[in-house]
């Protein structure tokens, strides 16, 4: 077999817990081909239970709600056999992917890429970057704010995993190429770039929203033209469908979504992503470098652009408008996008020179849950702490997590963090949500006073991106 220089990549689709099967599978292909799996990556509905209480904090009917296999991964007990690189779906353990936000590990080996976010991704001479989108689209929640925190009222625990128009914004101010992109639901009329009666036949309930022109999500639509990766992987429709889109620009992207893991089901996907960024399917790189992760020097950019605007967000004029009628999303603040652009094009010039690498700082900060402990009952932790990853993260621009306080977080002191790790026990939600609400309306109240001292937007009398003033 002739060798290629390459990362010898998996895609899979919905992976709904199933960390055991998965990997077995990954092993076993690796076994038939004689080769080695460098990356995994999954588009969503992972599902990284590591207790009951992450069990709870699922938006999925009650009879499905199962522990899967995470926990072992969690623990140590087992290790992911190869890199695995996801974004989050529909059903998680969206209280844990909440503390993780901007990315981090949820276990050793098994990254998880954040809401919104580019990474690159280097093997010897190969790189390629890295971006995704977690979550699905939902026209009500679309517009709001990401105040979703710990404990979740009923509404939170499925708007938190709705895309979010402040994670569009992030994705549409990167310039650079990102070779591949991973979302969880399907980039609006992608059906019209492949087999469309092929995936009606398979799936009759399509056709009543796709002759409707509503099926797959609007604001992947717009990322896709905006950012043209050369693939995009994508899952949540339980079939595996190809697409290939032709860009204006005459870039090309190749669409792959895929079925969930059930027996006999059309899962998995294995290609080799060469030095020169072709797919190959029946080659396969035998170098044996070590896979690594960096920071995308632009999104550290972007992050540090934006952080502020998060904290104020659910204020602020937006910049995107859907048009329902003509099924289009488009931006309405041309000049705040611009200034936002030239902004980040600024802080670039600290970034873009810096190459850093991904650390491995995971640790364990929850009660995994143990098979056969008689003492495993279900128990809320009395506080959502800002996990360590997010602490070193926001480090790398200068920003501090206590920000985040009532907003992501739910920390009404600074916790030790041996405490921390000891203290769970059985607490009264309905108090820690009263108490979680005066955290959010103090800070609240500091920013009003603090954004009266600041400038209006003259024309739409609104107030103004902060930072640029
Ligand atoms: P999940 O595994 O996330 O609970 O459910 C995904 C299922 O919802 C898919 O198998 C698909 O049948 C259905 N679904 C999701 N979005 C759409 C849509 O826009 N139109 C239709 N007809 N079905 C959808
Ligand atoms: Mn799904």
């Amino acid at each position: 077999m002739i060798q290629v220089e390459g990362i010898n990549i998996a895609v899979e689709g919905c992976f709904h817990g199933n960390f055991d099967e998965i990997f077995g599978e990954i092993i076993d292909i690796e076994k038939k081909k004689q080769i080695k799996i460098d990356l995994l990556l999954v588009c969503g509905d992972v599902q990284t239970i590591r207790n009951k209480n992450d069990m709870y904090n699922m938006a999925c009917p009650k009879k499905y709600l199962e522990m899967g296999s995470f926990y072992k991964y969690y623990t140590g007990e087992k290790i992911a056999p190869c890199l695995t690189i996801f974004i989050g779906g529909n059903h998680e353990a969206s209280n844990y992917l909440r503390e993780m936000h901007f990315g981090g590990w949820v276990c050793p080996n098994v990254y998880y890429l954040g809401n919104s976010n580019v990474i690159e991704v280097k093997k010897g001479n190969t790189t390629f970057k890295l971006g995704g989108n977690s979550g699905i689209f939902n026209n009500h929640d679309f517009n709001n704010p990401k105040l979703e925190s710990f404990p979740f009222t009923q509404d939170q625990l499925h708007s938190v995993y709705h895309i979010k128009q402040f994670d569009l914004y992030k994705l549409n101010l990167y310039e650079g190429d990102i070779n591949i992109f991973l979302s969880h639901d399907w980039p609006l009329s992608i059906e019209k770039h492949g087999n469309i009666n092929d995936l009606i036949r398979k799936k009759k309930h399509f056709e009543a929203d796709i002759l409707d022109g509503k099926f797959g999500s609007i604001s992947h639509q717009y990322l896709l033209n905006k950012l043209q990766p050369n693939f995009w992987f994508a899952a949540h429709m339980h079939v595996k469908f190809e697409a290939l889109v032709n860009h204006h620009s005459n870039k090309k992207t190749k669409f792959l979504a895929l079925d969930k893991c059930l027996p006999g089901r059309e899962f998995l996907q294995v290609f080799t992503y060469t030095k020169e960024g072709v797919d190959l399917y029946n080659q396969f790189a035998f170098n044996n470098e070590p896979i690594e992760l960096y920071y995308d020097p632009e999104w550290l950019a972007i992050m540090k652009t934006t952080f502020n605007l998060q904290l104020i967000w659910d204020k602020m004029p937006k910049l995107f408008d859907i048009n329902y009628a003509q099924k289009e999303l488009k931006i309405i603040r041309w000049q705040k996008y611009q200034q936002m652009l030239q902004a980040k094009q600024q802080l670039l010039i600290n970034y873009k020179n810096q190459r850093i690498k991904i650390p491995n700082n995971f640790q364990i900060t929850a009660t995994p849950y143990y098979k056969n402990d008689p003492t495993n009952k279900l128990t809320f932790p009395n506080r959502v702490i800002l996990n360590n990853q997010i602490d070193d993260y926001l480090k790398l621009f200068n920003e501090s997590g206590l920000q985040l306080n009532g907003f992501l977080f739910y920390e009404p002191q600074q916790p030790q963090k041996k405490e921390i790790q000891n203290q769970f026990q059985v607490i009264n939600k309905i108090e820690i949500q009263q108490n979680k609400e005066k955290v959010k309306q103090e800070i609240l109240k500091q920013l009003d006073q603090q954004q009266k001292q600041q400038k209006k937007d003259d024309n739409l009398n609104i107030l103004d991106f902060p930072f640029l003033q």
